[in-house]
């Protein structure tokens, strides 16, 4: 399992000091920190305890949410970029995974403008930090308010625009991308341009009772995973393989065991 990483939205109950402690007692090498784990804390602090642990510290998450109708909104948003820049820095993360945004009623295009003005504005500081961006895909069933970016493709464009290879990229999660026609030669191409960054893994269940939080296990859905993760190793990638299920279902259960249940379907998955 020393591919697996997993998110702490996925054990949400968990505090971040609980994450850190049972995520390695459970086997599991790699951590991303969700921004709520720092509240309160010294981000430095945080990575220190996550490093004497003997977790890898993969990603924080998130950054993102440019588009706004106002120009404060959106001098407020690169702000609030920059402040997550800098918590990256201190906690020693690589990388900020990036949720771009959507303005409802303001068209996708315009949007998608907007998130590449608020990319250019806070990459050079990102530059500066060591900190990588990957721009997250999202389903298109969040295209009026989550992101304006719902494929390889367009995160793509967004990357040729900014011309940033070493610290601009893209992060690939299964769960918004696998019906993606162009799927396989978006990941090829992405790791061509060596600009993927990420590879996040949960499933599609059917029906969905939730549009957020009844993401599936491993397994438990549609998605062919070990196939598009195949797809994601062919091109070399030798990143962690996180975990990140939102899912008001699994939040309810003791969370012990469902990180076993996250650990078992991960080896079963990569048998
Ligand atoms: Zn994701």
């Amino acid at each position: 399992m020393h591919r697996l990483c997993v998110h702490t939205i996925t054990t949400k109950p968990w505090s971040t000091e609980e994450c850190i402690s049972r995520y390695e007692k459970a086997g599991v090498g790699g951590i991303t920190f969700w921004r709520h784990n720092l509240e309160g804390r010294d981000p430095a602090t945080v990575g220190e305890q996550t490093r004497e642990s003997g977790l890898d510290i993969v990603s924080l998450c998130r950054g993102g949410f440019f588009p706004g109708q106002t120009t404060a909104a959106r001098q407020k948003a690169k702000d609030d970029n920059l402040r997550c820049i800098d918590d990256a820095h201190a906690l020693g993360a690589p990388l900020i995974v990036l949720v771009c945004g959507a303005v409802p009623g303001q068209t996708l295009e315009e949007s998608r403008k907007q998130i590449a003005d608020g990319i250019g504005a806070v990459l050079p500081a990102a530059e500066a930090a060591g900190v990588k961006l990957g721009i997250e895909p999202l389903h298109p069933m969040y295209a009026d308010d989550r992101s304006a970016v719902n494929t390889m493709r367009q995160a793509n464009d967004i990357c040729d625009d900014l011309g940033s290879p070493e610290m601009l990229g893209i992060a690939a999660d299964v769960y918004h991308i696998w019906w993606d026609p162009e799927l396989k030669h978006q990941i090829e191409f992405t790791a061509a341009q060596k600009r993927l960054f990420a590879f996040h893994l949960c499933d599609w269940k059917t029906p969905t009772t939730d549009l957020l939080n009844d993401r599936g296990l491993m397994g438990e859905g549609c998605i062919p995973i070990r196939q598009i993760s195949d797809w994601v190793d062919a091109t070399g990638f030798k990143g962690y393989r996180e975990v990140e299920i939102f899912s008001n279902l699994y939040w309810s259960m003791d969370q012990d065991q469902w990180l076993k249940k996250i650990s078992d379907a991960y080896q079963q998955v990569y048998v």
